[in-house]
């Protein structure tokens, strides 16, 4: 493309680290209901359903609050030691999934050779605010956005034009590079900012990945190939 680029802003989950896969979340999700003594499909229509957008939103005071209020819902008040333990091993899977793809970080250098800055926007839900900063990950990117800290989420433009800012760079001198979800490619084009569609990882979350089908805009099969997007 040889963009006239300044930053490049990824998305996160399916991007730079693994999706959730059913594979690892769903032993998570049956130990939380353990935990909680409660019904697993119950509360994962409560924690999973109902609340996932204001958990996204960032709209409880902690995760905690979000799991005790998915409880109530479904009509159980666990004391707070079972909601901890419940918690814990949410954040130990998402921990688990942190670990950036190996092409990552090699690309960031590039990137950085490259004069540009890096940045990230995650929809992402509210257990992930405390982990991030204790990622290594976050150690090489420049400005993180994550929905839930900032209560705002991909596609709204505010949460783009926020990035951008605090990157110090006008949309259009910004690349934004994701899997697809959450409309989050004509979310970033539609702020002036230049999308590209990562190819999601093969499997399963690639297979029922239908927002790659449905973007007709550039792109590039691995988080590798960014440097030469920017020519
Ligand atoms: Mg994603």
């Amino acid at each position: 493309m040889g963009l006239k680029a300044e930053a490049v802003v990824f998305d996160l989950f399916g991007t730079l680290v693994p999706s959730f896969s059913k594979g690892g979340y769903e032993p998570c999700l049956r130990g939380m209901a353990r935990d909680l003594d409660v019904p697993l499909e119950p509360f994962r229509r409560a924690w999973n359903g109902q609340l996932w957008q204001d958990r996204v939103m960032g709209q409880f005071t902690d995760a905690q609050e979000s799991i005790a209020r998915a409880c109530q819902i479904i009509g159980a008040h666990p004391p707070r030691d079972q909601v901890e333990a419940a918690l814990a091993r949410r954040l130990d899977y998402e921990r688990s999934l942190l670990v950036p793809y190996d092409e990552v970080l090699p690309t960031f250098m590039a990137l950085r050779r490259g004069g540009m800055r890096i940045g990230l926007i995650s929809n992402c839900a509210m257990e992930l605010v405390p982990l991030w900063d204790d990622t290594e990950l976050s150690r090489h990117i420049d400005v993180a956005i994550l929905s839930a800290a900032v209560h705002m989420a991909k596609p709204d433009p505010r949460i783009y034009e926020l990035a951008c800012r605090r990157l110090e760079a006008e949309p259009g001198r910004c690349l934004y590079v994701g899997d697809g979800s959450d409309d989050e490619l004509p979310g970033a084009a539609a702020v002036g900012m230049h999308a590209v569609l990562v190819a999601p990882k093969s499997g399963a979350a690639a297979r029922k990945h239908d927002a790659a089908a449905r973007w007709d805009g550039p792109r590039i099969k691995s988080i590798a190939d960014v440097p030469a997007v920017l020519g």
